[in-house]
């Protein structure tokens, strides 16, 4: 049986990799995409773990050979899934989580009709605006934007089979633990 796109969203700074990286150890199986992008590596960051990092050019090559799952901009720069990875895995039987934003999980929603979609929200904005700023990675200008583009991706929940609060992480863990095997059945 061919594995599924599973779609994980939600507003920068929500805890969505921390959901994941707690979801990954439980569930061993799943595949995690490695997405291509514009935006600078950050000083912890390694290239072709966390992203494979692009300059314009390369990333543009990539896109318009349809290499490209998904891709959006976002923030000033761009982020794309690429396809390949997802279509061996996929056809290989495996579920393949893809951590991306909005944008993004609206193009799979076209084009990965079986794909399921997961919104990950924060409890309020003020709690989120208050992570951006605490977690320290982003220039204030950034953190300004990336919670303009909080707003926006909160106004879309209607396109997600399931939105989860993360406000205690075990809670948000165990949530999206029980979609994705409620969903397996
Ligand atoms: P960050 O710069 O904080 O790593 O990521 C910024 C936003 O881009 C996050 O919401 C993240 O989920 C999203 N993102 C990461 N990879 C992709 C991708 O391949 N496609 C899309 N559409 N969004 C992505």
């Amino acid at each position: 049986m061919a594995g599924r796109v599973v779609v994980v969203s939600g507003p920068s700074g929500v805890g969505k990799g921390t959901v994941i990286r707690a979801l990954l150890g439980r569930r061993p199986e799943l595949f995690l995409s490695v997405s291509a992008t514009t935006r600078p590596r950050r000083p912890d960051e390694v290239h072709g773990v966390h992203y494979r990092f692009l300059d314009d050019a390369a990333f543009d090559a990539l896109a318009r050979s349809g290499g490209l799952l998904e891709w959006a901009d976002y923030a000033g720069r761009r982020y794309g899934t690429p396809a390949a990875p997802v279509m061996e895995a996929t056809a290989a039987g495996a579920d393949v989580l893809l951590e991306i934003e909005v944008q993004g999980a609206g193009q799979v929603r076209e084009r990965c009709p079986g794909a399921l979609l997961i919104l990950i929200v924060p409890p309020s904005l003020d709690a989120l605006a208050e992570r951006l700023h605490r977690r320290g990675t982003e220039e204030p200008e950034h953190v300004a934007a990336r919670l303009e583009a909080a707003r926006r991706e909160l106004a879309q929940a209607g396109l997600f089979d399931h939105v989860v609060v993360n406000d205690r992480l075990e809670d948000a863990v165990d949530e999206l633990d029980r979609i994705i095997g409620a969903s397996r059945r």
